[in-house]
């Protein structure tokens, strides 16, 4: 046998029965998304590198050491796997022209790419769901946004879901806190680590951003952006405060909070949760009203929010709030190869009514451990009328959790009917059906009786 292959560290496949749990996340997100009028964008998983250098900025954790940049051996062109999305929809705001007549709102999901090292919640392929709403300037939007996301925590059933609400103000009252904080800093140098020593002079803010322990005390007691904001960063802080209230979502107002890119101003916002150790950290977003001009656009203003996927189904899952799997309606017992033609042609219209059909066909073992796989799949194909013994056809009908098996037996399809078995009441109920009227069974099945 030759050498197994294994998938990226960090880089997860996503298997059955669990992708059940994601498929639904999605859905659930996509019918929160349509009700608050987001339309879905789907941009390129590679991007070039310097999209994400000028949008995140250089001096961010991002940029410095997570990116997965390589240089196409064909055309040379420097390219990246997208970290982060937000940049990518810009972009694509931009070379479409698509703010020509007036905001748009939208919103994506995908896999995001980090050289992180990997542990619980943090992952070197992780999956992002995140909104944009862009071309909107006033409050009332950061507060769409947030009650948004505030809906879809209800909607998953999550609780103990905290928000923090901040505000990095204006460019030019960052400037006056930038002073602030470097003489801070610079007063304090010897508790500095490296990460912080290289920044202090080229991003001071990012420091409070450190996810180092030994550096707390002296971030928590630094100087605070909200000290710093004029009036009409304040009114809007107000603003959005004030519609969260009306609409009964609770925050906590952190001055720490800066989050991880560059391109914030104003409104900047996380939902926390402490159930998830040190990755406690589920949606994140804020105003970014200066990154459409510096991405080379017409000027507009915008706010957005992502949440990480992998986190939040963990939540779920530790809530046991994830729905239960649910196999087909139906399983076919196929006894004989003879009627198959006229079988799957009953299968299909069930299908075509709605109903959820498996349909039994011999398969082959791929343990490694059980005889030889190789001599099974040679028998099945030697003798391709042989479908399983009726027993190994009920045990597989079982197994797939089906609530009914179907019986195509020769001597019922020569009568029109099948026999309908149910696996889920406990004594298996039997009965026949006509082949003719088994759309009549097939909406009894829809509507539940
Ligand atoms: P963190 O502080 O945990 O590193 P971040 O500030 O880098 O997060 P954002 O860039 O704001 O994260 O991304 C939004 C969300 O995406 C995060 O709140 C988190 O839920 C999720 N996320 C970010 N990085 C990862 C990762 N490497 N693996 C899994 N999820 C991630
Ligand atoms: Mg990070």
């Amino acid at each position: 046998m030759s050498q197994k292959l294994t998938a990226v560290k960090g880089m997860n496949d996503l298997l059955p029965p669990d992708s059940y749990a994601w498929v639904w996340l999605e859905g659930v997100v996509q019918n929160v998304m349509r009700r608050f009028a987001y339309s879905n964008i789907r941009t390129p998983i590679v991007e070039p590198t310097a999209l994400f250098i000028r949008g995140l900025g250089e001096v961010t954790d991002i940029v410095e050491k997570e990116m997965y940049s390589f240089e196409d051996r064909l055309n040379h062109e420097q390219l990246t796997l997208r970290p982060e999305a937000t940049a990518g929809v810009v972009r694509a705001v931009i070379e479409h022209n698509m703010l020509y007549d007036g905001g748009k709102r939208l919103y994506y999901m995908g896999p995001m790419f980090r050289h992180e090292r990997p542990q619980r919640g943090r992952y070197r392929q992780f999956h992002q769901i995140g909104a944009e709403a862009l071309g909107f300037a006033l409050p009332e939007v950061d507060a769409e946004m947030i009650l948004m996301a505030h809906t879809l925590w209800k909607e998953l059933g999550l609780k103990n879901v905290k928000l923090e609400l901040n505000s990095l103000g204006e460019p030019d009252e960052r400037i006056k806190h930038r002073e602030a904080l470097i003489k801070y800093f610079e007063s304090h140098s010897s508790i500095l680590d490296e990460d912080a020593k290289r920044r202090l002079h080229s991003n001071p803010l990012r420091i409070l951003d450190t996810k180092n322990p030994a550096m707390q005390e002296l971030v928590d007691g630094a100087p605070k952006l909200m000290d710093f904001l004029g009036s009409k960063s304040k009114a809007h802080l107000d603003a959005v405060c004030s519609l969260l209230d009306a609409n009964s979502v609770n925050y906590t107002l952190n001055p720490r909070l800066v989050r991880g890119m560059d391109y914030y101003n104003l409104t900047v916002f996380e939902f926390i949760t402490d159930q998830l150790g040190s990755q406690g950290t589920i949606c994140g977003g804020g105003r970014y009203d200066y990154l459409i001009s510096q991405m080379g656009g017409k000027s507009a203003p915008a706010v957005g929010w992502a949440m990480g996927v992998e986190r939040v189904i963990e939540l779920l899952k530790d809530a046991a709030l994830l729905p239960n799997t649910r196999g087909p309606d139906v399983y076919a017992v196929v006894p004989e190869s003879e009627g198959l033609q006229q079988v799957m042609q009953v299968l299909q219209n069930l299908r075509d009514k709605g109903v959820s059909v498996q349909m039994h066909s011999p398969s082959v073992s791929g343990n490694p451990g059980s005889a030889s796989t190789a001599a099974v799949a040679g028998a099945v194909a030697d003798d391709r009328s042989s479908r399983g013994s009726m027993k190994s056809q009920f045990k597989r009908a079982d197994a797939s959790g089906a609530s009914f098996a179907l019986i195509f037996g020769a001597q019922e399809l020569a009568k029109g009917v099948v026999t309908v078995k149910s696996l889920r009441d406990g004594i298996g109920t039997q009965r026949e059906e006509s082949i003719a009227q088994i759309d009549r069974w097939a909406s009894s099945l829809q509507s539940g009786d």
